[in-house]
């Protein structure tokens, strides 16, 4: 059944140079890890014809760079020889039996790569990767241009739809283009026309050596968020001479990887970059793509009908739902598993050299290991407690057809995520609670809220997930009884009254997030200007960066954590920096190093490595020292002879971790009978 009229525009085909895409969503490029070995190629080509079989119009693969120089580490994907061939033939044929089209990356790491091979353009070296490039020489940038013609051909024989040239995300393509790392005096470097000279002439080699209707997208840095990137003008002219050049569409690009202000993670707005793709309208005439945090089928179509843009690009959304695109066409919108821009299995795990997969998703990256087949023989799950865990493992198993009892002693489902949904910047949380909340009604789960169970209420059930999650530490420090001092948890739900001044016991995920709460006085997700204002975004400077202006507190907050050095070491690879940036913004005083010796109406009394005492004069002190298990149920049920699972925090508690509780959870649940 198909009801195209919720994103009739979404929905619609569109064609680039001789290719006609079914619809508009593009999923944009990402590395997954699969690409990097030979024995992966099935998994990868599993992975695309999900996505395939999912109803996005183009599939983009991850970069594949032309040359060993371009590899973004030792032994990553290249496509450099007509021995890759038969290989990059498993995917294609994979993406188009499932009724896809998919195109190929080419991308050129340059000073980003992570190898001692690694070539750029410039003399100045990455300030976030190790190795020093070797500066190329006419002749070298002369070998790297044919290495992207050959390589589009080498596309086009492996059945390949498109090619799409990355010329941002501060890449070898985007190194030429700007002042900041293109020094060069040749005609490589110098004036805006020697530092596109490049580009034009990797468009042109690639023109050369494939058929007109081959079509050649390129992925354009529009908003570089670096000094000394692009100016506007620059952009414009770009994309002028790329269209000359025989350039079939532009997917616009944001940020590069050393961009101080963040471009994808969930405190950025909805749809934040968008402008500069529509800005681009005015002088570009085949088609534009969009991308950056576009999640939902209602802003795509939101911003299609602006009429400016003709497709967007979304990479994460589709990790997180490969039926992303069937569901919004069947009028299914709802139940889209919405990615929340966490990061945490996807760009977390790709920068740490892992295989990626979704937070939300965990079958993402494991189409062909973790399978939720429909079971034969149905049994009865109890399942206990409603947060991640407990969530993925009642609607993982009820999907396979078992008959599942969701208990949860609360009023609503969510557990950690209820939390986590309240912090500034985390909104996109709630998605994933309006997710399992659908999930339960759509696949027939029995939720009883408000319902504690005991274990003579669970013994007649087949098997039995215990999900009963955590409860915050409360850290034997003198005084931790008095009225001043709250959990995490009661202070994100409202349940007392908040002070001006707040000392937070704690600096892990939690004591970030509660500083952050305490402090920002409107969420930035939600007031795009305001965001712009306290990140310095402004498209009137080159690299449309400025100063950024920090909003004023609401509360005047101490974090303290007893371990000496950095705090925050153990927040995520590609967030974590955002989160550090904010307290600071936010004037929060980050303590390290200290002992707690009290708490009292003075406040919370503390010795300092130098063996200073310190008294914090706070109205409140916010407990967010970590959490302990919850699983009083587990030895009265396995002594019962029960069958049981303990699942989540209520199993390992010491890295309370929704990524670890909703993959446990799945797993459970493709384990049964
Ligand atoms: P955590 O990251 O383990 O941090 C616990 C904090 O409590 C540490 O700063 C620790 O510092 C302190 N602590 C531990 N035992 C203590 C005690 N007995 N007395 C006083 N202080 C104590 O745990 P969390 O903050 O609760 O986060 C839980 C999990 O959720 C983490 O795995 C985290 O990755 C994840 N999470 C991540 C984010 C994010 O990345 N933004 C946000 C939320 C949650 P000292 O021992 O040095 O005092
Ligand atoms: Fe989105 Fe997080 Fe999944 Fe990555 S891990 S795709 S950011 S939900």
């Amino acid at each position: 059944m198909t009801d195209s009229t919720q994103f009739p525009l979404l929905l619609e085909p569109l064609t680039i140079g001789g290719m006609t895409l079914r619809n508009r969503v593009v999923m944009g490029s990402m590395h997954t890890g699969l690409e990097d070995r030979v024995w992966n190629t099935d998994k990868l080509a599993a992975y695309y014809a999900e996505r395939a079989a999912g109803g996005v119009g183009l599939i983009v693969t991850g970069g594949f760079s032309p040359s060993v120089t371009g590899q973004l580490s030792p032994a990553a994907s290249t496509l450099a020889t007509p021995l890759q061939i038969p290989r990059h033939r498993r995917v294609t044929r994979a993406v188009h039996k499932a009724g896809g089209k998919i195109a190929l990356q080419l991308l050129h790491a340059g000073r980003y790569g992570v190898t001692p091979y690694k070539t750029a353009p410039g003399t100045e070296p990455s300030p976030i990767h190790p190795f020093k490039h070797i500066r190329m020489t006419d002749f070298m940038i002369r070998q790297e241009i044919k290495a992207f013609g050959r390589a589009a051909a080498l596309a086009h024989a492996s059945g390949y739809d498109a090619v799409e040239i990355m010329g941002g995300e501060g890449y070898l393509i985007n190194q030429f283009l700007c002042e900041r790392t293109n020094d060069r005096t040749d005609q490589w470097g110098g004036g805006t026309e020697n530092r596109q000279r490049f580009l034009v002439e990797v468009i042109r080699d690639i023109r050369r050596r494939v058929p007109r209707d081959f079509p050649v997208i390129l992925r354009q840095s529009i908003a570089d968020l670096v000094s000394g990137g692009q100016t506007w003008e620059e952009i414009e002219s770009m994309a002028r001479k790329a269209e000359a050049e025989g350039v079939d569409a532009i997917n616009t690009d944001i940020g590069w990887h050393e961009a101080k202000v963040p471009t994808i993670v969930t405190s950025v707005p909805r749809a934040a970059f968008v402008k500069y793709t529509e800005r681009l309208r005015e002088v570009a005439s085949v088609p534009l793509i969009t991308s950056n945090r576009i999640n939902t089928p209602e802003v795509a179509e939101e911003i299609l009908a602006r009429g400016l843009v003709d497709a967007v690009s979304m990479a994460r959304p589709l990790l997180a739902d490969p039926e992303f695109v069937n569901k919004a066409a069947e009028g299914r919108p709802d139940e889209i598993n919405t990615c929340i821009a966490c990061n945490q299995a996807c760009l977390d795990h790709v920068f740490e050299g892992k295989k990626a997969s979704c937070l939300v998703n965990p079958r993402a990256g494991r189409e062909t290991t973790l399978i939720l087949g429909p079971t034969r023989h149905a049994l009865r799950v109890a399942v206990v407690g409603a947060g991640p865990a407990g969530l993925s493992s009642a609607v993982s198993a009820a999907q396979r057809g078992h008959k599942v009892t969701l208990f949860e002693s609360n009023d609503s489902i969510g557990g950690q995520f209820s939390i986590a949904s309240r912090i500034p910047g985390k909104e996109e949380f709630a998605e994933s609670l309006r997710y399992f909340q659908r999930q339960i009604e759509v696949t027939g789960v029995d939720l009883r809220l408000n319902t504690r169970v005991s274990a003579e209420d669970l013994k007649d059930f087949d098997e039995v997930i215990i999900a009963t999650g955590v409860t915050p530490r409360i850290p034997e420090i003198d005084g931790v009884d008095h009225p001043s001092v709250m959990t995490y948890a009661e202070a994100v739900l409202g349940r007392r009254e908040i002070g001006r001044r707040v000392a937070v016991i704690g600096a892990g995920g939690i004591g970030f997030d509660i500083s952050e709460f305490l402090t920002v006085t409107k969420s930035p997700t939600l007031d795009l200007e305001k965001w712009e204002q306290e990140w310095g975004v402004d498209d009137e400077f080159p690299g449309f960066v400025t100063k950024p202006h920090a909003p004023a507190p609401a509360r005047e907050v101490f974090m303290v954590q007893r371990k000496p050095g950095r705090q925050g070491k153990t927040l995520g690879k590609t967030t974590g920096w955002v989160h550090r940036a904010t307290v600071k913004m936010n004037g929060v005083e980050q303590i390290s190093g200290a002992t707690y010796e009290r708490i009292d109406d003075a406040g919370l009394h503390i010795r300092l490595e130098d063996g200073e005492t310190r008294v914090l004069a706070v109205d409140n002190v916010v407990l967010c020292a970590g959490q302990e298990s919850v699983r009083d149920l587990v030895d009265p049920l396995t002594a019962a002879g029960v069958n049981v699972h303990v699942v989540g925090g209520a199993d390992v508690a010491a890295e309370l971790d929704a990524k670890r509780a909703i993959l446990q959870g799945a797993e459970v649940a493709a384990a049964l009978g």
